[in-house]
Order: structure tokens, then C-alpha cells, then sequence
């Protein structure tokens, strides 16, 4: 018997807003690279037909198509068999260019990782993949950059959809939302916590936002907190001491201002204290990941302040900007740390500017408000751009009608 439709799980509105949102931030990273001469769209057909067709309308600039064909799900088949890329065509000389390759939908990861390579190796300067879907339970919590795309517009959970663009033997393409198909459960027993990322300007209060995503039970990675372990380390305090001088560590203890003011003034001296901290900042959040993995949490949330500048944000499923007015802020760091307008200007300084980091991110918390309009946007923004995800957690399948089955 023909599968149904069980429910729309993504909207026509809310997949306009967001492909709106991916576009501006392909526009900016494009921007970025200048070097690059020209843009060189690689849409994955079928799938990304309709996808390609908005978001290429959303990007101000000079472009080519050039398609590539590919199929791991063939016909009627709702599990991943392998991929296969089509001989046909072969690729058009991408010497110099930015390619963007757009695919419908990050599964297993394996289509887009193999069109990457061959556009890679068609001589593109630079490769970006982009999908409208991303299923993170399908892949493993120690899979590589490899299996993840640049620029995604959801994350969903392991259930088979079809609309816009995604099809299932060949119908439900034109349909304008994405819609969950009849017997596409969530499969309980694949599961693998969300990893989301806070962004925002210094003072914003990510680790207000942290504590309400701890609230629905993720386990939260924060990266100040975790500093502040390692510098009791005496093999960590031995590296600082070597490195700035033995007075930065004074009886038993790391003088925190004292970094800060080296830090802060020299980009080489924050580079260096990076190099020792970030290697093991990195294996601490694995560490909470393997973790929350074992425990069946939700998800991991990572409060930390380079998310982007570390490349913490790769590791990231799903990216959150916390935004706070600027006036706010500083009251704030005023109130809790005891800087003063120049001192966040100076730590601010040292990050990407605040309006670049709120273009990659999946969707935007509103934090001008009481503790209780926080936690209210931080779950909304969570539904909005993973619906599904945190229902459809170890416990059972997609809550909501026909779910659980
Ligand atoms: P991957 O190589 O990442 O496992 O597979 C990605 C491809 O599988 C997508 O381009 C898409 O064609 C297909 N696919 C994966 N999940 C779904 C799904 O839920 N619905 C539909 N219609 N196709 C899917
Ligand atoms: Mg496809």
C-alpha cells in the first residue's frame, strides 16, 4: 500500500524564512572570498530542485549551474543504500571557482561528501556544500567535518520526508512543505544528542541560554568554566609559566587578570595561551559529548566564547545566536565581572564581529527580557530549527498525531 502523509513537520513559511537566512549567509561568505572569481552553483538532482530554485534567487551575484546526479535512496527504498553518483555529464571546469553543491537532505552524509570530492576535484578554489535538511542521529558522534554540511537549514529527526523536492518513488516533490511520510518513524534506538552552539556578543548571556537548555535536560559544555579547571593543572600552570613568565602563576594559583591583560593586547600571545588550552578544551567536549551519549541526553550545549573563531562551531549541529542590546550588555558585564565600556569593547574586539555570527547561526533567541522570556525563545528557537528532534529523543518516536509507532 502507498505510504500517506502523517503531518507536516516544516512549513512553506518557516522554509522561506530560513532558506532567506542561508542565503544571506552564503552572500556573506562569498563576500569573504573574493578571491574566488565566479560562483559555480552544483545542485544534487532531484532532490535540491526545488531548494536550488529559491535559494540561487536569494544570492546577488554572478553565477553558473551545473548540475550532477546522484541517488542513494532509488525508487520506493526508505533506507540508504549506498550511493551512486551518475557517469553522465561529467562536471564543467571549475578551476578558480566557489562551488556551492546543494543537496535536499544531509542523511548518512555520504552523497554530499562524494560530490564535494569530485567538485574538489574539478579544480574548484573553494567548496561549499549546503542542504535544507540535516538528520544528526544518522551520523556518529565522532564523525569528522566530512559528513557535515556548510550551510543547513534544519535539523530533523530520523524520520523519511518528502516535499519540496524530496520525493518518494518519484511523488511528493511539488508538495511546499516538508511533510513526514506515513511509516518514516524515528527510530528510537539510533539516537545521538543534538550538539547546539551558542553565539552571541560578549555579554549577551549564552550561559543563561545554557542553563535553559540544561533545563530540558542537555548537559552543557562551557568552556570558561572548563579554563578554569585546567588552570588549577600544575602541568598547565607549568606550560603559562613557560610561556608568559613565572609571575602569572603565583602560589599554586593562575593570575587570570594578569593573562588578560597580556592576551587582550597581543594577538600572538592570545594565539599562544589558545595552544595550550584548545587542544584540551576540545577533548573535554568530547569527552561530555561521549557522555551525554551514554546517559541519553538530549543534546550537548557548548557555551563558548571563540565558537567560531576556534571552529568549535563544526562540531555543532545546530548554531543559536543570543541577542541582547547593546546597552544591556553592558549593564550586565558591569554588574557581574566589573568591566567598564572599554573593557568589553576590548574583549569584543578580540571576536568576530557579533552581525557576522548572527548570520550563521540557525535562529536567533531574544534575550531582552526576564529569565522566563529567555527560556520560552530558547525552546521556541529549538522547535523552530530541529522540530522533532527533542520529542523524538530515546524514550519513543515522534510525539503528536500517529507518532510512536
Ligand atoms: P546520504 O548520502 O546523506 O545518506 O543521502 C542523501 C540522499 O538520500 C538525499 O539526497 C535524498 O535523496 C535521500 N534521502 C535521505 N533521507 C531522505 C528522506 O527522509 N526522504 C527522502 N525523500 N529522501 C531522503
Ligand atoms: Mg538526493
Amino acid at each position: 500500500m502507498e505510504p500517506a502523509i502523517d503531518r507536516i513537520l516544516i512549513d512553506r513559511l518557516a522554509i522561506a524564512r530560513r532558506v532567506g537566512g542561508m542565503g544571506d549567509a552564503i552572500a556573506a561568505d562569498i563576500a569573504d572570498r573574493r578571491a574566488a572569481s565566479r560562483l559555480v552553483v552544483v545542485p544534487v538532482m532531484t532532490g535540491a530542485l526545488v531548494l536550488t530554485a529559491d535559494l540561487i534567487r536569494t544570492l546577488p551575484v554572478p553565477m553558473s549551474i551545473s548540475l550532477v546526479e546522484a541517488s542513494s535512496y532509488p525508487g520506493s527504498a526508505i533506507a540508504s543504500t549506498g550511493v551512486r553518483l551518475d557517469a553522465g555529464a561529467p562536471l564543467e571546469d571549475l578551476r578558480g571557482a566557489y562551488a556551492l553543491v546543494i543537496d535536499d537532505i544531509l542523511d548518512s552524509g555520504r552523497t554530499l561528501a562524494a560530490v564535494a570530492d569530485r567538485v574538489r576535484a574539478a579544480g574548484a578554489a573553494q567548496v561549499r556544500t549546503c542542504v535544507l535538511l540535516n538528520k544528526v542521529v544518522r551520523r556518529a558522534v565522532d564523525d569528522g567535518a566530512a559528513l557535515r554540511a556548510d550551510f543547513s537549514g534544519f535539523c530533523i529527526p530520523d524520520v523519511f520526508v518528502v516535499g519540496y523536492g524530496l520525493d518518494h518513488d518519484g511523488l511528493y516533490r511539488n508538495l511546499p512543505d516538508v511533510a513526514i511520510l506515513g511509516h518514516g518513524r524515528a527510530q528510537p534506538d539510533r539516537w545521538r544528542p543534538l550538539v547546539v552552539g551558542l553565539a552571541g556578543a560578549v555579554g549577551a548571556g549564552k550561559s543563561r541560554a545554557a542553563r535553559c537548555l540544561a533545563d530540558l535536560g542537555m548537559v552543557v559544555s562551557d568552556s570558561d568554566g572548563d579554563v578554569a579547571s585546567l588552570f588549577e593543572l600544575a602541568e598547565v600552570q607549568g606550560e603559562l609559566a613557560s610561556l608568559f613568565g613565572p609571575r602569572v602563576v603565583a602560589g599554586g594559583r593562575v593570575d587570570r587578570r594578569a593573562i588578560a591583560d597580556r592576551v587582550f593586547a597581543d594577538a600572538d600571545e592570545r594565539r599562544r595561551l589558545e595552544g595550550v588550552l584548545h587542544p584540551r578544551l576540545h577533548a573535554m567536549r568530547r569527552r561530555r559529548l561521549a557522555e551525554a551519549s551514554r546517559t541519553g541526553a538530549p543534546g550537548m550545549v557548548v557555551d563558548a566564547p571563540l565558537l567560531f573563531e576556534a571552529g568549535v562551531d563544526r562540531e555543532c549541529d545546530l548554531l543559536l545566536f543570543v541577542d541582547t542590546p547593546a546597552d544591556q550588555r553592558l549593564e550586565r558585564v558591569r554588574r557581574t565581572r566589573g568591566w567598564d565600556q572599554a573593557e568589553l569593547a576590548r574583549r569584543q574586539a578580540a571576536q568576530m564581529p557579533p552581525d557576522q555570527k548572527r548570520l550563521r547561526c540557525h535562529a536567533v533567541v531574544d534575550n531582552s527580557g526576564d529569565a522566563d522570556d529567555l527560556a520560552r525563545g530558547v525552546r521556541d528557537a529549538l522547535r523552530s530549527a530541529a522540530p522533532g528532534v527533542l520529542e523524538a529523543g530515546r524514550c519513543g518516536g515522534l510525539a503528536g498525531p500517529g507518532g510512536g509507532g
